[in-house]
């Protein structure tokens, strides 16, 4: 897997843009695939400092082109979980992906 964060080129800007929004639904967040992290603004109201935390770590993983996995305490676990340190899967996955670069 390559990452999508990646130095500016002549022909290329690859900035990351957030924003929020308001949404009655199970969507906390979302990443696309062009580097667009949406936060939920209907989830935040209503979370812990910790949850934000660990959701808004969780979309910038996203937007460097990781992806979930099931370890407890994996910031790329999905769900609204307080987690807000980068666990040893974390840091592995974000190392495997920018291998290559
Ligand atoms: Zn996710």
């Amino acid at each position: 897997m390559s990452g999508i964060i990646r130095p500016d080129s002549a022909v290329l800007i690859e900035d990351v843009y957030l924003s929020d929004f308001y949404q009655v639904s199970t969507t906390m967040a979302q990443t696309s695939s062009a580097g667009t992290n949406k936060f939920n603004d209907n989830h935040y109201a209503s979370m812990t400092t910790n949850q934000r935390i660990k959701t808004t770590t969780h979309e910038f993983g996203h937007a460097l082109g990781l992806d979930h996995t099931t370890g407890t305490y994996d910031i790329m676990r999905s769900g609204k979980l307080s987690t807000t340190s980068l666990s040893s899967v974390d840091k592995n996955s974000y190392t495997a992906a920018y291998a290559t670069y």
